[in-house]
């Protein structure tokens, strides 16, 4: 096909450039950090529509369909939410039409618009992000469209005049992927139990995630409208043996598995027992506990606080203890910052909160006083070589590098592994080398009545793939039921 780049950059610059990029209003870092509250601020109509207007409504997939090489924001999105269609409604106000459309598709649209690394996802795929305009912020109008729809009393559709289909699923782990399942299988009818084993729900979009990204409010929402269509959901009830599990398979016509990838990292450095060293999701859960209960009574307040690890979980663990009250709050990485595995702009966040960035450093040992408590943490200075011909480039210690830095508190932040729970084998869940549970294209386990998907089938990975496996799993057992 012929493409006159310059042609297209003026029609480009003529007819939609003229339009800036807007992401949401930030709040300034002084407010921010005296507060959980989201950082930040939801579109107006004005700046949805405008960001809207931007879109260039590729017609892509009419030529090429969803599954050609050929991306676009639909591509990138692993839902295949209908972007296109919802950001073209809400560009006319028609606010009932784009929000049924991002509903089709997708489980939780106001939640994955908050939570989704879009950049890498829809906006990264959309054919302006190839462009010096940058691509269409699908995000927040994704987030705008359906606060508006909600705010004018809209409800999202979980199946509230299907006859009853005499089905029942069991449904273990309240997380994205649970919650995906359950929102499809409710919409076809089918009854539906979760058994969670937290004192509420939502996985860790509740006690993961830190509420200055998405309020807990969001999530609890979504859980009462399903309750009000029926959903149950057991908490604090956790499957731990055999028979706990028999007595599910033999209660409910099919299971699905959405126990998450729950196992943090273990550093392997000396004194990591000590008092004062925690997993991640420990430090996240207590202080997720703390805002639910407005009580800042945290183990965290005004103790020097080292977090080791360069990922998104590292940057929330940060930022979630200067908000407690920490009185400083270090990262260690061992490669430099162009090298760190999280997203840039939790990177910026955390940086104009008051993070400080240690960057190659390898952390060697915990040194503890008489009572065992941390006082301490070994580093070794790193370097990193030049590209080999693959362009990899090595990681080295600096012999003679060694240094120590203070501080009460280290967090733990280098990842998660799965878990390959006592009651996998004799229900019959294969589980692969990494205790990932193995699943066909359907999401069903080596045993046909039971289901998986998340992380517990993916590894540590995204909300929006955790949704995408509820749903496919879903469609499968609607399909087996004949439904
Ligand atoms: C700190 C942190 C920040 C993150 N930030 C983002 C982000 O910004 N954007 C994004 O897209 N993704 C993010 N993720 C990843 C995302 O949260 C996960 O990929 C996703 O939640 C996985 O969904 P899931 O349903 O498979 O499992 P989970 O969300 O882990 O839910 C599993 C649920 O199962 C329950 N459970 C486990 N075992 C049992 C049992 N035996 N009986 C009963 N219940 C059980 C658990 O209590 C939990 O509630 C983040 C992850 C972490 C740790
Ligand atoms: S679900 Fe995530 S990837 Fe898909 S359109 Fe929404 S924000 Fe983008």
């Amino acid at each position: 096909m012929y493409y006159d780049e310059n042609l297209m950059k003026n029609v480009l610059k003529e007819k939609y450039a003229k339009i800036e990029r807007k992401i949401q209003v930030k709040r300034d870092a002084t407010s921010r950090i005296s507060d959980f509250k989201p950082i930040y601020k939801e579109f107006t109509f004005t700046e949805a529509k405008a960001q809207s207007d931007r879109c260039l409504q590729c017609p892509i997939e009419p030529f090429y369909g969803l599954h050609s090489n050929i991306e676009f924001c639909r591509t990138g999105c692993p839902l295949h939410n209908d972007t296109l269609g919802w950001i073209k409604h809400t560009r006319e106000n028609e606010v009932k039409n784009a929000f049924e459309l991002s509903n089709i598709l997708s489980p939780f649209p106001e939640v994955l618009g908050r939570v989704c690394p879009q950049d890498s996802l829809c906006q990264g795929s959309c054919t302006l992000s190839k462009t010096e305009f940058g691509s269409v912020t699908i995000g927040g109008i994704e987030v705008y469209l359906n606060e508006e729809a909600f705010e004018k009393g809209l409800k999202p559709y979980y199946g509230e005049d299907k006859a009853k289909s005499g089905k029942k699923v069991a449904i273990i782990g309240s997380g994205p992927a649970g919650m995906s399942c359950a929102t499809f299988l409710l919409r076809e009818g089918i009854e539906v139990e979760i058994f969670e084993k937290a004192d509420r729900a939502g996985g860790l979009l509740t006690y993961g995630i830190p509420n200055f990204k998405i309020d807990k409010d969001v999530i609890q929402r979504r859980y009462d409208w399903m309750i009000e269509a029926g959903l149950k959901v057991h908490l604090n009830s956790e499957i731990t043996d055999e028979e706990q599990m028999q007595e599910l398979l033999n209660s409910f016509d099919v299971v699905f598995v959405g126990v998450g990838a729950p196992s943090g990292r273990k550093s392997g450095m000396k004194n990591e027992e000590a008092k004062g060293v925690y997993q991640v999701m420990d430090i996240l859960t207590h202080i997720q506990k703390n805002v639910f209960e407005s009580f800042y009574d945290s183990i965290l307040q005004d103790k020097n606080i080292v977090v080791v690890g360069g990922g998104d979980s590292a940057m929330d663990a940060l930022r979630a203890s200067i908000r407690i009250g920490a009185k400083s709050v270090k990262c260690l990485y061992r490669r430099d910052e162009e090298n760190m595995p999280g997203s840039k702009k939790e990177l910026v966040n955390a940086r104009e909160e008051g993070v400080e960035f240690q960057f190659l450093v390898s952390p060697k040992e915990i040194t503890i006083d008489d009572d065992d408590n941390v006082t301490g943490i070994v580093c070794q200075k790193t370097e990193l070589t030049e590209p080999d011909s693959s362009g990899r480039r090595k990681l080295n210690i600096i012999e003679g590098s060694e240094h120590t830095i203070p501080c009460d508190i280290i967090v733990l932040a280098l990842g998660f592994d799965n878990v390959k729970f006592p009651w996998f084998d004799s229900a019959g869940i294969v589980t692969g080398k990494w205790n990932d549970i193995s699943v066909d294209k359907d999401k069903r386990t080596s045993n046909a009545k039971i289901f998986s998907g998340g992380d517990a089938v993916r590894g540590a990975d995204l909300a929006v793939t955790s949704a995408l496996d509820g749903r496919t799993a879903a469609y499968a057992i609607i399909k087996d039921f004949g439904l």
